[in-house]
């Protein structure tokens, strides 16, 4: 096999070139001018692509109502991955006690108590709640760009604890949304490869917790309701996936009262590129050097 694909020299390639700067825990590394600049230049690319689609446009930030998770059962699929804000609402003696914890190296984190807020696992889940009611015949398609958080920790660079994700999301019928999905498969496969990836699409399923998860992500595969599209970044066997396609038939909309014209629940699906990974897929590509990068694939991300 060839080694040249193994995620250490690439991880360490990535910090030598300046590209991204290490912290003290694993997924969370800072991100140099020049990564930057390729994310934001990629985002920039899919505002261009995106353009006569007339999503509406909003940014959220990073946490979001815990009960937003409450209520599509996060915690029943996903419990290993979830962030949850706490503070502290004691009076001064606690919060002494939980001051001399902390500077003891204690477990001070048993001292606070959960907050309102969650961090926001997708960038598309702070949206659903405000699509409740009925959504016009035609629709509705939002776009956002959300920094997500995921307990993930892990040596490999393209798994982080917290990401950028660029989402579409699309409300309407089924037969509203999935040719909709469709549509962004192939149109997400073209974009990469007129960036001169080596990407290919998939079927796949999620992450999903447990025995019962095991069963969740078979019948997820077997009826499509996931897609990706893959690159190879630091396996040559196992490609990275750089985006989803996710259709989640009724699940978000009847869990806050999306309908359509028609009075039936909603259906959704969403899309998502990985900022991150596809800057890295772009980094593993074409080299460290972005003034190395094929002419084309500079002028695509007006990098020149
Ligand atoms: P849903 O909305 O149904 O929960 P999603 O599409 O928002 O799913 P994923 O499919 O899990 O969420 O992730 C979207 C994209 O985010 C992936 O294709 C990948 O590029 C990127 N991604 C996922 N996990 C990580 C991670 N740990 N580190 C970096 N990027 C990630
Ligand atoms: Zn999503």
């Amino acid at each position: 096999m060839d080694d040249s694909y193994e995620y250490k020299p690439f991880y360490d390639g990535l910090v030598e070139h300046g590209l991204i700067v290490p912290t003290s825990v694993l997924g969370t590394f800072g991100r140099g001018a020049v990564f930057e600049q390729v994310v934001l230049r990629f985002n920039d690319l899919v505002n261009r692509l995106a353009a006569d689609d007339g999503a509406e446009v909003y940014f959220f930030p990073p946490v979001i109502d815990r009960k937003i998770m409450e209520k599509v059962h996060y915690l029943e699929t996903f419990p290993h991955l979830c962030g949850s804000v706490h503070s502290f609402y004691g009076d001064n003696k606690e919060a002494h006690n939980l001051a001399e914890c902390a500077n003891e190296g204690g477990q001070w984190g048993d001292m606070l108590k959960q907050t309102q807020v969650v961090l926001s696992p997708a960038a598309c889940y702070p949206v659903y709640p405000t699509l409740a009611g009925t959504v016009p015949a035609e629709g509705r398609l939002v776009t956002v760009l959300n920094w997500v958080f995921r307990h993930e920790p892990s040596e490999e660079p393209t798994r982080l604890q917290s990401f950028r994700m660029r989402e579409f999301i699309r409300v309407g019928t089924p037969e509203q949304v999935v040719p909709w999905r469709d549509m962004w498969l192939q149109r997400g496969l073209d974009l990469l490869h007129s960036l001169k990836l080596p990407a290919s699409s998939d079927v796949a399923s999620d992450p999903f917790f447990g025995r019962g998860g095991k069963m969740r992500a078979l019948s997820q595969k077997d009826q499509k309701l996931k897609f990706e599209v893959l690159v190879p970044v630091i396996s040559e066997v196992d490609h990275t996936a750089v985006c989803s396609f996710n259709y989640h038939q009724d699940h978000f909309a009847s869990a806050f009262g999306i309908y359509t014209q028609d009075g039936e629940i909603a259906h959704t699906a969403c899309m998502g590129f990985g900022m991150e990974r596809i800057a890295m897929a772009l980094f593993k590509t074409h080299g460290f050097d972005i003034k190395q990068w094929p002419e084309t694939v500079r002028e695509l991300l007006c990098l020149n």
